[in-house]
């Protein structure tokens, strides 16, 4: 076994923020709603749990994403934290400054 990350707790935890907002908070922003009825809703942490572990159970620190956003802040995500720089954390990803860093020179 591999070590879970998804223990009890999480379950729990998860399961209540879910239940608290019962829709992707990524495409409300958009103007859409999105349940658990249209697409699978996933409890994604805003502050990965590899960068700090201590965010795990933390609501500030949890959003509700549609597997759709998910997967596109997931992407943007590895970018972000292996570039080591930690911006506002709220929708960064979703920010055009990203692509205008390199054209400096
Ligand atoms: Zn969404």
């Amino acid at each position: 076994m591999g070590k879970s990350v998804y223990d009890h707790r999480w379950r729990k935890v998860s399961e209540a923020i879910r239940h608290a907002t019962p829709y992707c908070e990524d495409c409300m922003d958009e103007g859409t709603v999105t349940t658990a009825e249209d697409m699978r809703l996933d409890v994604d942490h805003i502050i990965p749990i590899e960068v700090d572990p201590s965010k795990k159970y933390d609501a500030d620190n949890l959003r509700v994403r549609c597997i759709r956003h998910h997967s596109i802040k997931t992407c943007s995500e590895n970018n972000h934290w292996n570039n080591r720089e930690l911006r506002k954390p709220k929708q960064w990803w979703m920010s055009d400054e990203w692509d205008s860093d390199a054209s400096s020179e």
